[in-house]
């Protein structure tokens, strides 16, 4: 049994916001020896992703699917969907030393 984890990209026709949901597709041979797939989202069985996924921000179902690998040629679609990392350094004026 072998297990591939896909990430598919999604983005939504109606707000297009752009999201990634991660997939496990575990290939399976039956008893006829008939190749088979087996989606599995967070470790439980799932629907193949397709067009009509439920966008995670406005909650219609006008969404499409990307082929794989697309969002890693257009990264700039990801990075305005994602929050940024909050800024390590505080919001203090600069020091100048000690001032006696
Ligand atoms: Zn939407």
């Amino acid at each position: 049994m072998e297990e591939t984890r896909r990430s598919v990209p999604f983005e939504c026709r109606s707000c297009w916001h752009v999201w990634q949901e991660d997939y496990t597709v575990r290939h399976e041979e039956d008893d006829h020896g008939n190749a088979g797939e087996v989606w599995l989202r967070g470790g439980l069985p799932a629907p193949p992703p397709s067009s009509g996924a439920v966008c995670p921000q406005c909650g219609c179902q006008q969404s499409t699917t990307f082929p794989d690998g697309y969002l890693s040629h257009h990264p700039e679609l990801t990075a305005q969907a994602e929050p940024g990392a909050p800024d390590a350094t505080p919001l203090l004026s600069p020091v100048r030393g000690p001032l006696y």
